[in-house]
């Protein structure tokens, strides 16, 4: 699905506490030796801030569920350090970490009531009985799901179940929840429901959720700040609307949104590249715009999208570009020449990529 200024201009502005939470410094992580290893994550250094709604956001295979279990402790770093308030976490076992995950596959115990599977954790821990029904029923009705509490899970909807996974994994009130593609088992419309209820009990608990996703829709709705990840290394940090207008790499430019990525020889900055998003993009008619400043082309194809109309223009260089508009005003044809331009703000430079950005192989 194709993410535009409007989108992001949705999502919510970063109300981020500067205080650091978790910490990871130089996290490399290595699976195997010799020549057979496999190196997920090279030198990570990130942080995560009290309160915030964090994404690690990458196309397949970058390493995003590796840092997520090595936060976790499911997973030993090779080199580097992860610490939370400060205390070096690497001796510490998964259970003694103040932080719980919600997992893909719900993992809840079938034979289980849903007010049963909120307490187990609870009563491993050997929490008091009182309170333990007191906890149970609170994060019933964060989840809105007060009226089951005596069903079992295969009496729920998947969306249901994913609330009864979200309420156990909160039920100890961790200081951190990771949560590992946990909307990937719904179909569209519940995701986006789901997208809504996540945010909203990240803002009521105040505890901090670290999202690992490969949608970055999802990534730009839900986030306080989100980390692109690529091939085992961060390539920008930074609020949904910092990554989408000024994004700092080729790759980070691509895979948020559209953009198109030119030669900076074409627009007078050689040396570089510069993305410029297809919303940007002006088309006015060979002759008829209002001045002549721009690049002529001719209109290669021409997309209906309902609200918008995607044109792409081979430039007179050869160089292809698309321009997404929002009206089909300067309507043109396929095969029309045009000029394309745009205002020079809108020309972002972009960084090539330290590593061969995109999925591993
Ligand atoms: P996806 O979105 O597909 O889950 P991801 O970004 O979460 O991908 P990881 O699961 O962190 O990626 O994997 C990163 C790299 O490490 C991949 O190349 C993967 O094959 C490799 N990897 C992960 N776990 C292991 C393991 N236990 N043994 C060997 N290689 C592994």
């Amino acid at each position: 699905m194709t993410v535009t200024a409007a989108a992001v201009a949705h999502s919510r502005s970063p109300a981020v506490a500067a205080r650091t939470l978790v910490e990871v410094a130089g996290v490399t992580k290595a699976f195997g030796t010799g020549p057979g290893a496999v190196v997920a994550l090279s030198a990570v250094s990130l942080s995560i801030f009290e309160n915030e709604f964090f994404t690690l956001l990458g196309p397949s295979g970058c390493g995003k569920t590796t840092l997520l279990r090595l936060i976790a402790g499911f997973e030993h770093p090779s080199a580097g350090v992860i610490s939370l308030d400060g205390r070096d976490l690497t001796e510490l076992p998964p259970h003694k970490r103040p932080v719980n995950t919600v997992f893909q596959s719900y993992a809840l115990f079938p034979h289980m009531t849903v007010a049963q599977n909120i307490a187990f954790g609870l009563e491993r821990l050997g929490r008091p009985r009182a309170e333990i029904g007191a906890r149970v029923a609170h994060v019933l009705s964060l989840v809105k799901l007060e009226a089951m509490a005596d069903r079992r899970p295969a009496q729920l909807s998947g969306g249901q179940q994913q609330r009864v996974a979200l309420a156990r994994a909160l039920a100890p009130a961790p200081r951190l929840l990771l949560l590992d593609e946990p909307l990937s088992a719904l179909d569209q419309k519940l995701r986006r429901e789901m997208q809504g209820e996540l945010k909203r009990l990240q803002r009521e608990t105040g505890v901090t959720f670290v999202l690992v996703t490969h949608d970055q829709e999802e990534a730009l709705a839900m986030s306080d700040r989100i980390a692109v990840m690529s091939t085992g290394a961060v390539l920008q940090i930074g609020a949904p609307a910092e990554i989408y207008d000024r994004p700092a790499t080729c790759f980070v430019a691509d895979f948020i949104g559209e953009a198109n990525l030119l030669p900076g020889a074409l627009v007078g900055r050689p040396g570089g590249t510069v993305a410029i998003r297809p919303e940007r993009v002006q088309l006015s008619r060979a002759g008829e715009g209002p001045s002549d400043k721009g690049l002529p082309g001719t209109v290669t194809t021409m997309t209906f999208l309902g609200s918008d109309v995607l044109y792409e223009v081979t430039l007179a260089s050869g160089v292809a570009i698309k321009a997404r508009l929002r009206d089909a005003a300067p309507v043109v044809e396929a095969g029309s020449a045009v000029v394309a331009s745009w205002a020079t703000e809108a020309e972002r430079p972009v960084a090539e990529d330290p590593v061969a950005a995109g999925p591993r192989p």
